[in-house]
């Protein structure tokens, strides 16, 4: 390999990092396109595009491309749609947050709740984008103060999910977050915890959407309104 070959050298890696750590990164302005050559990484690549404050990727870049789809994950016939591709990506990460925010800016949302787990990822970013508050909605016997749970249906049985139950006062307006919705089942115990407590459901918001499975025509039929950046054909 030819040192033309090498478009980022370990000494500019190691100035790319120093400039990270002084915060907005003049070097890497310096450095211009050599850092949007296909052989970086998508981390440099992307802090050299939000250094240049460009807003274009973010609104354009392609998120359905960005998710890892596992056939027969975690039985068979289940097409598993993977988001740890997308958040592990700089400029997909941010750019999910704030599309799946939008909808939401300049209303009155107080706090956005979670879904366990890949909901706390995207649901705890949203909140910060949005300004407001995080609340964790879990599995069964995970919270540690005292709890309200709602159960819902599973293919085969049920399973329980819970909130503090001082986690919403009355009259406040919450944002539901999770990773995709399928059937709707999850979201919907959500719905009920929320109104449980005397809280509003502002919305429902995910990055993935599967239609076929009716889950947002489950959460419309609570009057919540929903927000999917991808849709899926199929199970
Ligand atoms: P549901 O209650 O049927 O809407 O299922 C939604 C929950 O199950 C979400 O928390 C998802 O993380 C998970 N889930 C369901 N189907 C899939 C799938 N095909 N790929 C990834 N996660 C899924």
């Amino acid at each position: 390999m030819t040192s033309s070959d090498t478009n980022v050298t370990d000494e500019k890696r190691f100035r790319i990092g120093e400039a990270r750590q002084n915060g907005r990164p003049k070097v890497i302005e310096d450095m211009g396109p050599h850092l949007l050559n296909a052989k970086n990484t998508p981390a440099i690549q992307a802090a050299f595009l939000l250094s240049k404050g460009d807003t274009m990727s973010l609104d354009t870049l392609d998120l359905k491309a960005l998710v890892r789809t596992i056939p027969d994950y975690p039985k068979p016939g289940i097409m598993f749609r993977d988001i740890t591709t997308l958040i592990g990506h700089a400029i997909g990460f941010r750019a999910a947050i704030r599309r799946i925010a939008a909808p939401f800016e300049g209303e009155k949302i107080d706090a956005v709740a979670g879904i366990e787990a890949r909901g706390f990822i995207v649901g705890g970013a949203v909140a910060d984008r949005l300004g407001c508050g995080f609340i964790p909605i879990r599995k069964k016997g995970k919270l540690p103060w005292r709890a309200v749970g709602q159960d819902y249906q599973l293919e085969y049985g049920t399973d329980i999910i819970e909130m503090h139950e001082d986690a919403v006062k009355p009259g406040e307006r919450v944002l539901i977050v999770d990773d995709l919705i399928a059937t709707g089942g999850t979201a919907e115990a959500a719905v009920k915890l929320i109104k449980l407590v005397g809280g509003e459901v502002a919305g429902a918001a995910f990055v993935i959407d599967l239609p076929e499975l009716g889950g947002v025509a489950k959460l419309a039929a609570h009057g919540v309104r929903c927000h999917a950046l991808i849709a899926f054909d199929g199970h």
